[in-house]
């Protein structure tokens, strides 16, 4: 698994589900209104496996994965 990949997120399309903070909660946090934060902007390894996942399950598409 090669290192720095890419995560970004749509803090506008977000509507605060919390299910990219509930399976990758070293990548993303949420603010005080449940808007998504990104904690870093990249990725590898088994957090890499948990962002791919949590990509998955946002329900917005809210988080985009640049050459994933
Ligand atoms: S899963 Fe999607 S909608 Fe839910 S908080 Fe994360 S980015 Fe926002």
């Amino acid at each position: 698994m090669s290192a720095n990949h890419r995560v970004l997120v749509d803090r506008v399309a977000c509507i605060g589900a919390g299910q990219c903070v509930m399976h990758a909660p070293d990548v993303f946090d949420q603010d005080l209104d449940g808007v998504v934060m990104i904690r870093t902007t990249q990725a590898d390894g088994e957090v890499w496996e948990d962002v791919l996942e949590a990509a998955t399950r946002c329900p917005v598409q809210a988080i985009t994965l640049p050459g994933a």
